[in-house]
């Protein structure tokens, strides 16, 4: 690769991309543990049947059918009514983000995240010629709100990212907080506030859907690889003013979303009950894992995600390791000190319990 005529500022870099061994319990993307229902296979079926005889035309560009369920779903599980005229999809919620990039930001302009947080957002940045700003965060990993401030009144940035509940931390932002940092955005200059949403049907917090109301910067990202337990879906959308998807738009590729990701998506979106409950299942199991790792005396941030952040580890990687030796395989994001691990069913969660028991066994002795 060095060979190419490649733009500088991908020189000597790497793709994002985290280790994916072949062993039995894989708790490091924070997938869902569980295969989709038998009775929406049939309906993914049938609809990518329907669809699959239309595939000698385009498909439908704006995706209206698509954006108009599930601005229906967001309208009765976010408290705040929407139309298709406030929501947007893509292929991902990173394909969302980047369109938000290439509309928002790009060359000369700044977007700032609070690290550690979703690595994607300084990675697409970079994809898109945007300077990427490291912002502050308290040593509890909550934001430091006084220095957030400062950093947006001294850098004036033209993004600003903000992820609720946090990835890889895992815990969420109150609104109170995500207000004064939007004000303070705007303040600074007029520019697009992103909250990330991605595990926000894993919170005890509501999502901040609301917020948009009388917000016109505001954009609010989620993604059906979560809650939905859709990742190899990829499907992303997002919620914001017309305007904002008006922008969206501009840089979006012609057809981006095929016929059979919209006819896939449509049928999810008619169990997402069944999908839901999957949900709770995992935040009970996301609340057991918080429990056992306090009282194996592991330091635990607060979760409001579908993965927990834990440590303390003099060496994170030979941790990892070592929990991966042990069959399953969790993630090290490089936050020091400290790994993830995603909630999977009650057996792989005990599968690395006890692959962790023994760790602690180890490192006590
Ligand atoms: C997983 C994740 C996403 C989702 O990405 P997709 O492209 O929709 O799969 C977005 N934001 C955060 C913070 C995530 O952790």
């Amino acid at each position: 690769m060095d060979d190419l005529p490649l733009r500088d500022e991908l020189r000597g870099k790497s793709p994002y991309g985290a280790p994916h061994p072949d062993v039995p319990v894989q708790l490091n993307v924070n997938e869902s543990p569980y295969p989709l229902p038998e009775p929406l296979v049939d309906r993914i079926a049938q609809r990518v049947r329907e669809a699959a005889r239309g595939l000698n035309r385009y498909p439908d560009r704006d995706a209206v059918e698509l954006r108009t369920a599930l601005a229906a779903y967001l309208t009765r599980t976010g408290h705040h009514p929407l139309t298709a005229a406030n929501v947007w999809a893509a292929n991902g919620s990173n394909e969302v983000l980047q369109q938000l990039l290439q509309a928002f930001g790009g060359p000369g302009r700044t977007a700032i995240g609070f690290e550690p947080s979703y690595s994607m957002h300084s990675l697409i940045a970079r994809g898109t010629s945007t300077g990427w700003i490291s912002g502050p965060r308290h040593e509890d990993f909550t934001i430091d709100l006084d220095a957030a401030v400062d950093a947006i009144a001294a850098h004036r940035p033209h993004v600003v990212f903000v992820t609720t509940p946090n990835n890889p931390t895992g815990s969420a932002v109150d609104a109170e907080t995500v207000v004064a940092l939007y004000e303070a955005a705007q303040r600074a200059r007029p520019s697009l506030f992103v909250v990330d949403e991605a595990y926000t049907e894993f919170s005890h917090r509501p999502s901040l859907l609301p917020l948009l109301e009388g917000r016109p910067n505001l954009v609010v990202s989620r993604t059906m690889s979560k809650a939905f337990g859709a990742a190899g879906l990829r499907l992303g959308y997002l919620a914001a003013d017309p305007a904002v998807v008006d922008a969206v738009q501009l840089v979006r590729l012609p057809y981006h979303l095929s016929a059979v990701t919209q006819a896939t998506a449509l049928a999810a979106l008619e169990h997402t009950d069944t999908l839901l409950g999957y949900v709770e299942q995992l935040k009970t199991e996301r609340d057991r894992l918080v429990e056992e790792l306090r009282a194996l005396g592991f330091e635990v941030t607060d979760s409001d995600a579908n993965f927990v952040q834990f440590g303390l580890f003099e060496d994170p990687q030979a941790a990892w390791q070592h929990i991966l030796d042990r069959g399953v395989i969790v993630r090290n994001n490089g936050v020091p000190g400290r790994l993830r691990v995603t909630a999977g069913t009650p057996a792989e969660n005990d599968a690395f319990l006890d692959a962790v028991r023994d760790l602690k066994k180890e490192q006590g002795a």
